[in-house]
């Protein structure tokens, strides 16, 4: 019964967290373009992809638990159905030669309700080389909504689950010098770039993709509210992605979430199931250098309000919350 407070309490704190993160009293500075025509479409199916994106009534939903995008062959985007979990989070696969890498396996345990586990096997499979190839599991940071479904991948043969700590996500890429390094992942003829971006939470990090040019941010930049905790570690994580992009070619940034509707500047509300009008997935490598001049030129934290994203800074009494609740959810 002890347990039980202890869980009850920490799934309040949990929600209480998630209530108040979204309302913070912070001054707004408004980068909004105003009409303007920057964010041109692309042609890529990846930029014209229309996402599963929920349903407006879930009982009578007939959408898959998750949405495959196919890039290339040796290339996929996953997302989960919002009737499963309003943060609909995004799930990246990625083939080598030797072995393949999975980032984040998204919001819910279940796999009778969404199966991950399978679902990857499935693209194994198809992809050739199911029985002997390592499957490594890594995650862009340490919230629930991205390594709940590593119960599904425990104790199956040839995965490699990096479990969700700080700690032991820095001593499989071997960091020395967390976060002023780089890392690397070689899947085999696909040399993985890991880029230390806390400042959404204190493990988070990005990893760019040569073959794609995908820089993958989770919830570091993402088209929706981005609640940091540690605003200084943040304005040096954009710091280091804003060179990054500027010394490689990047084609997409894709994070973890869409949050953002059609409209500039416009967000859906938190715990939304239903976002037919929602915004591309897609980023830009321009959105970070955006992102790195306002946080520059910001001298105390606060909201900025871009045509395609949010960056707020998570408030005192939300950090202690989170710190404590990051303590036991694990
Ligand atoms: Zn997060």
């Amino acid at each position: 019964m002890g347990v039980m407070i202890v869980v009850g309490l920490f799934g309040f704190l949990a929600g209480l967290l998630v209530l108040v993160s979204k309302s913070t009293s912070s001054e707004t500075v408004d980068l909004r373009t105003a009409g303007s025509d920057a964010t041109k479409p692309e042609p890529s199916p990846l930029h014209q992809k229309q996402w599963m994106h929920g349903a407006a009534d879930c009982e009578s939903d007939t959408d898959p638990a998750i949405d495959v995008f196919r890039a290339d062959r040796t290339s996929y985007i996953l997302r989960q159905n919002k009737c499963l979990s309003y943060e609909a989070p995004f799930i990246y696969l990625l083939f080598g030669e030797d072995r393949t890498l999975l980032l984040d396996t998204g919001a819910t345990k279940s796999a009778a309700e969404f199966p991950l586990y399978r679902t990857v096997q499935s693209l194994l499979a198809e992809f050739g080389e199911a029985a002997d190839r390592e499957l490594v599991v890594v995650h862009s940071h340490h919230h629930t909504d991205h390594y709940a479904g590593d119960s599904q991948f425990a104790g199956q043969p040839n995965v490699t689950i990096v479990e969700p700590t700080g700690a032991a996500m820095r001593d499989f890429f071997a960091f020395e010098q967390w976060p002023d390094d780089e890392a690397h992942l070689d899947l085999g003829g696909r040399r993985l770039t890991v880029i230390p971006t806390p400042g959404h939470q204190e493990d988070a990090i990005s990893l760019y993709d040569p073959h794609t040019r995908w820089l993958l941010t989770g919830d570091t930049i993402y088209p929706g509210y981005v609640i940091v905790k540690h605003w200084d570690a943040y304005t040096q994580s954009v710091a280091r992605l804003a060179d990054f992009v500027h010394r490689h070619e990047v084609g997409a940034v894709l994070g973890a979430h869409i949050e953002m509707t059609d409209k500039p500047g416009e967000i859906y509300p938190i715990g939304t199931i239903y976002q037919p009008d929602e915004a591309p997935l897609v980023l830009a490598s321009d959105d970070i250098v955006a992102l790195h001049a306002a946080l520059e030129q910001s001298d105390a934290p606060s909201k900025l309000l871009f045509d395609g994203f949010v960056v707020a800074p998570m408030g005192a009494m939300q950090r202690t919350v989170s710190t404590v609740v990051g303590w036991f959810v694990k």
